[in-house]
């Protein structure tokens, strides 16, 4: 194979038409892998490379429900199989309008690499539908889910593959899910993860993504002499990433002065504090409003994205945590990062800022954690979660926060390990990348051709 990832990327562009997200995914780590390939020249003849970026397999399947009017409503479910060198595949599920086969197949990409960082046997998948939960009941939400597991059910399994919650996909939706998966399959098992801890569900899941982004940044900062405490922050998202990294930020006595959703942003300069936050969390977990509605209740200011401006261009803070989506930070907004004196840049959602906003970033010497590194602690205790179902045991609060803290803690430490060990001290997509790669890529070497 050549060498060159101009090269490779032409035919993967070739192969996987249209799917510019699933492009920039493979991209991106092809630039770190490639490099280190002549020491390695079994992965070329194996082209694991090649392997890698093709599905196991992929299912895509109607879902069609009944809407509350009694109107069929025709829906688009995916399930991408990504790879199982090194267990069952695992990651979320998207509920979103925008989802579409390419995105699902950059998240489930991203998702093998972040799987193999936390040290758990956990192969790599992702799933969803274009199906959007906002604006519909309880009751539509539900014919939905059910709708969506009347096909899914056949595919996934406890040693299989364990599907979770991601954009639109939280605890309702996960309730919804298991119920029918356990009524067709007459079996309780820990098919889904992110379940209430009153059927099966770990504690700390809800919380294990955001915190485990602080606890990574607490290694990346460490590593300056720098700590969280007194620092303020900005923060996007007001969903379930964003809610608990605010949190651990407020914890760790840090100061959270945005958040925010689709439409817009707040800015509040006295900080989001314990009490705004617990209100911020009811807004979004049961009433599903907006965030706009924030200032009605404790000031500040908000800013509408339909004029262009974004939480990236605000000042005073030095801490940035994307927690909302993919390429929410473009290159204009990274600039404004750097010359607002943010020190450090730790992803929550999954390649949140595009390739030129993270090249400026790590260019201009700030701290930048890769989303598959730093958002890992949301599918570790997922994989924690698995393992608990599986000993038929529940662990304390503390117990599993411990065990997520140690686990950033070793996924910071297998990237600087490997940044040393290839004389590329401080990039963090490179440690994340090769580090999640040589794990895979030697499994699937021991495994054979399959
Ligand atoms: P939620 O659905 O709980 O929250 C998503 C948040 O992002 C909402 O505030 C939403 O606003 C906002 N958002 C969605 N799309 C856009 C957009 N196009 N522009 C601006 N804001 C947007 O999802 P999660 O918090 O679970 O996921 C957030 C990110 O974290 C995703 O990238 C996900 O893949 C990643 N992630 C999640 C994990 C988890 O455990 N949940 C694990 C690892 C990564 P609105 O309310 O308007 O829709």
């Amino acid at each position: 194979m050549s060498h060159s990832v101009s090269a490779f990327m032409e035919q993967v562009k070739a192969k996987n038409p249209a799917e510019p997200t699933f492009h920039q995914a493979v991209q991106e780590v092809a630039e770190s892998i490639l490099p280190i390939y002549d020491q390695h020249p079994e992965f070329s003849q194996a082209r694991i490379l090649e392997r890698i970026v093709e599905p196991e397999r992929v299912l895509m399947f109607r879902v069609p429900w009944v809407d509350d009017s009694g109107n069929v409503q025709v829906n688009r479910g995916y399930r991408i199989e990504m790879n199982s060198a090194i267990g069952p595949y695992k990651g979320g599920l998207r509920f979103h309008p925008s989802v579409t086969l390419g995105i699902l197949k950059f998240l489930a990409f991203e998702q093998v690499f972040k799987n193999s960082l936390t040290t758990l046997p956990m192969g790599g998948g992702k799933g969803g539908s274009d199906f959007d939960p906002k604006g519909k009941s309880d009751n539509e939400v539900m014919a939905f889910c059910q709708a969506f597991m009347s096909e899914l059910f056949r595919h996934i399994g406890p040693r299989t593959d364990v599907p979770a919650g991601d954009i639109g996909v939280g605890g309702r939706e996960i309730g919804y899910l298991f119920g029918m998966y356990k009524k067709l399959r007459n079996e309780f098992s820990g098919v889904l993860t992110g379940k209430s801890p009153d059927w099966g569900g770990s504690l700390i899941r809800p919380e294990a993504t955001g915190y485990g982004n602080v606890y990574f940044a607490q290694e990346m900062l460490a590593t300056k002499g720098h700590e969280v405490k007194g620092r303020n922050a900005l923060i996007s998202g007001s969903g379930n990433v964003a809610q608990y990294c605010a949190e651990k930020v407020i914890q760790l006595g840090g100061k959270v002065i945005t958040m925010s959703d689709s439409d817009g942003f707040i800015v509040d300069r006295d900080g989001i504090n314990e009490e705004k936050l617990a209100w911020i969390m009811e807004l979004k977990n049961e009433k599903r409003g907006r965030i706009s509605e924030y200032t009605e209740k404790f000031g500040g200011e908000y800013g509408d994205r339909s004029n262009g401006k974004s939480e990236w261009y605000v000042d005073g803070c030095t801490l940035a945590f994307p927690c909302a989506t993919q390429n929410e930070v473009d290159l204009n907004e990274a600039k404004a990062i750097v010359a607002n004196g943010i020190i450090a840049v730790s992803e929550g959602a999954n390649m949140p800022c595009t390739p030129e906003a993270f090249a400026h970033i790590q260019s201009n010497g700030l701290l930048y954690a890769p989303g598959k590194a730093s958002n890992a602690g949301g599918v570790a205790t997922s994989g924690l979660e698995m393992a608990q179902n599986a000993a038929f045991t529940y662990w304390t609060r503390e117990e599993v926060d411990l065990k997520l803290h140690n686990i950033m803690k070793s996924i910071h430490s297998q990237c600087t390990t490997t940044c040393r060990k290839y004389g590329k001290e401080g990039d963090y997509v490179f440690g994340a990348n090769v580090a999640g790669f040589l794990k895979v890529a030697n499994s699937m070497l021991a495994q054979g051709v399959v």
